[in-house]
């Protein structure tokens, strides 16, 4: 399958192999899409690096999110290097550790603000800075990562329950703006996948116990599976579907009991 080819994207957020965000990049250079990745510092790049050498032609660029000069500059760079771009993966969330810890009410009001800003505003940004590169190509679609903690209590998601509330607006609300300029914006809720920012979560095992139990297909998901839903909704095929949380949890959110 080459649904992508031709394209020209940005991916944002992978740190190792088990990145969901890596395995969408993977998903879509082997649909044919050229990438462009970041890393978010000096300690992450190596990782990156190492992992983009098996890709075609990649580039590679520095983007911590919550500088706003990275991401112009990674834009300015992008603009130079690709002349334009069809899609943005934002995968990138953080949370400090002890808001992942304490009890929900003892969140500061500075974890409150790292949360949101990184899980959150950073998809706010990253689209404003897309916007001209897709208009330039006809179009675009940009597509984040959530979960399903934003409308559910889970042990200990806490803060980023709530970032990934406001992420999901933010879909809604960016879908509705960028629409007028044929820029969809959706995103993916994946069921549990043990990746670095879910080890952060303690009992993290035990809700892929939960839905090995009780999601209707009774197991869990891997990456690979969000890969082939984030290429679809990056490309040509889901040109109809903006500002849509899409499930792929193996059906987990519509259990009641
Ligand atoms: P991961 O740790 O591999 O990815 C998180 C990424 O966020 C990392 O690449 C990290 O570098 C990046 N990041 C953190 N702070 C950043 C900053 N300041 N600037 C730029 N990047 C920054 O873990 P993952 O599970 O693959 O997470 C990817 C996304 O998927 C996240 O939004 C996460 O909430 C979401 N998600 C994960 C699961 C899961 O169970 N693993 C389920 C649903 C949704």
């Amino acid at each position: 399958m080459t649904t992508l080819a031709g394209k020209q994207g940005l991916i944002l957020g992978v740190a190792n192999k088990r990145s969901i965000s890596w395995a969408i990049a993977k998903a879509a250079s082997d649909a044919g899409a050229r990438l462009a990745l970041t890393y978010p510092s000096e300690r992450l790049e190596e990782n990156v690096r190492a992992l983009a050498a098996a890709l075609p032609d990649p580039l590679l660029l520095p983007c911590d999110v919550t500088r706003d000069q990275e991401i112009a500059q990674l834009f300015r760079t992008l603009g130079g290097e690709f002349g334009g771009l069809d899609f943005v993966l934002h995968g990138a969330a953080f949370a400090q550790k002890q808001d992942l810890d304490n009890p929900f009410s003892q969140t500061s009001r500075e974890g409150f603000r790292i949360a949101l800003d990184v899980s959150c505003y950073s998809l706010i940004a990253m689209a404003r800075e897309s916007a001209p590169l897709m208009a330039a190509r006809g179009g675009g679609s940009i597509l984040t990562l959530t979960y399903l903690g934003s409308e559910r209590v889970f042990p200990n998601y806490n803060v980023m329950g709530v970032a990934k509330a406001a992420l999901e607006a933010s879909v809604r609300y960016l879908a509705g703006e960028l629409g007028a300029q044929n820029i969809r914006v959706n995103a993916i809720s994946a069921g549990p996948i043990k990746t670095l920012a879910a080890m952060g979560i303690s009992g993290f095992s035990s809700i892929l116990q939960v839905y090995r139990d009780r999601a209707p297909l009774r197991r869990n998901i891997d990456a690979a599976e969000v890969g082939d839903v984030g290429v679809f909704l990056l490309g040509p095929q889901s040109r109809a579907i903006t500002g849509e949380v899409v499930m792929v949890d193996a059906g987990f959110h519509v259990t009641g009991m």
